[in-house]
């Protein structure tokens, strides 16, 4: 029998199971081995509840005998439950997620809950206590006392196993899942064939992977488990960011790109002619990113900043180099606005320095586009800047050397790619304004080299941000009359979410059609929104940035980065219902200016999470601080879509949230290899090569970004 023998040859197994077990992934006795407990009950801490004293944690299993939800007016509410053993009552309380919560756990459930005791009076108490609900296999309900609990077999920790709900109809519990294993470890042995080096376990401290697996399922202590635990992760993470190390080395090591080894006229020119100073952060980027040009292999580097942090220029430095050793360099944004907008800061600033700089977007008059891709094709241009007009297959680069994507995160991998076939071998500089937390940027683009900007230029004013109710809108919008009333313009930004659009538009629109006849009916107000034609939004901005409307009212679409250093008030109402990531771009709509600018939060009702959120938003206008805190409340994975975390949706047991410091020591140890045998061809390395193609490059290449 090998891993590969199919769990049908598993005693009680049959086609019914057999199915309902395939369809949650098991088809072999390996998938078995590799479906890990959830978590584990600590039998040792398991208490009665009589026996509880204050201020102590614990793990107590009983019976959930009523429910009770408290209070509807959101963040107030509260839910409880009471949960009895043969010797007492224990009161668990939730006041955070309450609505989930109070669906999540029913009368008559049996559950395992893990938490700190705190006494009221002669009532033991629960807050927001963790909790397993437990199998009807694995309760041998004799009187449903404590003791009673059938704790199987071996060892005083106990595995629960990740059921779905039709495991559970056909009595495939934790215990049922767990005897399976224990007689699939009988036939065959998991991790007999260790896929790590002897000097990477050494290394690292790490179990062999045949004891890492026996404790995974069947835990001998604590720390035997903390150190399975530990491997498993490791092992994960090492082959995730193995992937990424082959890439980065096949990038840079397969193909030339065009060396730049000038640093001439044109770069120096535009460091003296530059109206401010540099900060020392797009110092930093610059010098990282001249590095790249300069050695000969194709840069692939993101540039992550804030909004307003100066990513531009930074990358007009990257545009000068490529022009001082005779190539093209292109710049690509995600609109039309923003294309144009970039277009004339560029023609500004590279005009007077002898650059021609072309616009190419895909609503230029057709005369007007002949021209400038004839102009690119002969390399009488030298910077074009557009949207993604610029990569369509009628357009050709004569000496396309640098590729340059803006909010990189808004283009999918083939318009990428696409790009980067205009020319053999380009260098490439994604930029994006959605600071991500390290963790992610090392487990999602682990395979880009990183620069960060993490400073504004001197002289930004803050952005203050207040959190208000909905009652106290009146104030609010008497507060943006009088800075409209002193010049200033402002924005209104309703919420618009896919599943209830309809309804939000609509909203959005009464609410824009209510103020501009009522309450500022004596302004100049537009109404933007995602139903308008793109001419339609384009003239409404256009207005606006003129200044020949004061007021915008308007869905997220607002959000994309338009430069209106006069808007120096956002009301974003039911803040509540936008993400972090969106209040924080949003709000550095305003702020650009000379002159401070302030941005209101309205709230009608609020969830937990919700005041976080708003919360962070109040105490902080630091987007890494920001994307720090929203993967604290949202997990990590969740802030990115879904077609840029292809590598986390392959980690099944390590977590990026928690495994950064595993993370960094896997990464180090795969870089590492690829830099000693880029094709692991050693005999030492044959072995991860096999086990990389097996096992995991699909998994973590599946919804890759390519
Ligand atoms: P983003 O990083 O959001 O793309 P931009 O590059 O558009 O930011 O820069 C925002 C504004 O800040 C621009 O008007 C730009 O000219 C200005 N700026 C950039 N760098 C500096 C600096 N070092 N000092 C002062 N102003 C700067
Ligand atoms: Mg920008």
């Amino acid at each position: 029998m090998t891993g590969a023998t199919s769990i049908a040859y598993l005693k009680g197994v049959g086609t019914k199971k057999g199915a309902i077990l395939r369809e949650a992934g098991m088809v072999t006795l390996d998938d078995l081995f590799d479906y890990f407990p959830r978590r584990y009950l600590d039998r040792s801490a398991m208490k009665s509840i009589s026996s509880l004293a204050d201020g102590e944690t614990v793990t107590v299993v009983g019976t959930v005998i009523k429910t009770q939800l408290d209070g509807d007016s959101p963040g107030r509410a509260r839910f409880k439950a009471w949960l009895g053993d043969q010797t007492g009552v224990l009161e668990l309380t939730w006041f955070r997620g309450v609505r989930y919560f109070s669906r999540s756990v029913v009368q008559g459930d049996s559950l395992a809950v893990h938490g700190k005791v705190s006494y009221f009076g002669h009532h033991a108490q629960m807050q927001h206590p963790d909790y397993d609900r437990l199998t009807p296999d694995l309760i041998e309900s004799r009187n449903g006392e404590c003791s009673d609990f059938e704790l199987y077999n071996t060892g005083k920790i106990i595995p629960l196993y990740p059921t779905n709900e039709a495991m559970k109809q056909a009595g495939l519990g934790s215990k049922s899942l767990r005897t399976l294993i224990a007689r699939a470890f009988e036939l065959c042995t998991p991790g007999k064939e260790e896929n790590l080096t002897s000097s990477m376990l050494a290394d690292n401290n790490l179990l062999p992977l045949a004891e890492a697996y026996r404790e995974m399922h069947f835990p001998s202590s604590h720390e035997q488990l903390a150190r399975a635990r530990y491997r498993m992760k490791w092992t994960e993470l090492f082959y995730a960011q193995l992937l990424f190390a082959l890439r980065h080395s096949e990038i840079r090591r397969n193909r030339a790109a065009v060396k730049f080894t000038h640093s001439g006229e044109v770069t120096q020119k535009l460091y003296a002619t530059l109206p401010f100073a540099l900060t020392e952060a797009q110092k930093t980027a610059v010098r990282e990113i001249y590095r790249d040009l300069r050695s000969g292999s194709p840069m692939n580097r993101l540039l992550q900043g804030d909004v307003g942090s100066g990513k531009t220029i930074v990358a007009m430095f990257a545009m000068a180099l490529a022009v001082d050793n005779g190539l093209q360099a292109a710049f690509m944004a995600p609109t039309e606005i923003l294309a144009v907008q970039h277009y004339l800061v560029m023609k500004r600033l590279f005009n007077p320095l002898g650059l021609q700089v072309g616009l190419v977007t895909g609503r230029q008059r057709k005369k007007e586009r002949q021209e400038v891709l004839a102009a690119l094709g002969s390399g009488e241009l030298h910077i074009a800047v557009g949207t993604h007009a610029m990569i369509e297959p009628g357009v050709s680069y004569a000496t396309l050397g640098l590729v340059i994507i803006d909010e990189q995160h808004r283009f999918g991998v083939l318009q990428r790619k696409a790009f980067q076939e205009k020319a053999i071998h380009p260098h490439v500089l994604l930029m994006t304004a959605t600071p991500i937390p390290r963790t992610l940027t090392m487990g999602v683009f682990g395979d880009l080299d990183v620069s960060v900007i993490r400073q504004m230029p001197v002289g930004r004013i803050p952005v203050r941000t207040i959190v208000r109710s909905e009652e106290e809108k009146g104030k609010v919008y008497d507060f943006l009359r009088a800075e409209i009333a002193k010049g200033r313009q402002g924005y209104i930004v309703y919420p618009l979410v896919e599943e209830s659009e309809k309804m939000d538009l609509k909203a959005a629109v009464e609410s824009y059609q209510e103020l501009s006849s009522t309450l500022f009916a004596d302004l100049r107000s537009g109404l933007i929104h995602g139903q308008l034609s793109p001419d339609e939004k384009e003239s409404v901005m256009e207005q606006f940035r003129r200044g020949e409307i004061d007021l915008l009212v308007g869905t997220t679409v607002i959000e994309v980065g338009v430069d209106v250093p006069n808007a120096t008030v956002m009301v974003i109402e039911h803040a509540e219902r936008f993400g972090l990531a969106q209040l924080h771009q949003l709000r550095g709509r305003v702020g650009r200016g000379e002159h401070r600018s302030t941005c209101f939060l309205l709230y009608a009702k609020m969830s937990a999470d919700a005041r976080e959120r708003l919360s962070a938003m109040e105490s902080t206008t630091d987007g890494f601080l920001i994307s720090e805190i929203d993967a604290k409340i949202r997990g990590a994975g969740n802030i990115l879509g879904k077609e840029q975390s292809g590598t986390l949706s392959g980690l099944r047991v390590a977590d990026l949230n928690k495994d950064f410091d595993i993370m960094q020591s896997a990464r180090a140890a795969a870089f590492r290899i690829v830099e000693e045998d880029g094709q692991l061809r050693s005999a030492e390395h044959v072995m991860i090569r096999e086990c990389y193609v097996r096992q995991y490059h699909d998994r973590f290449t599946l919804a890759d970004i390519g």
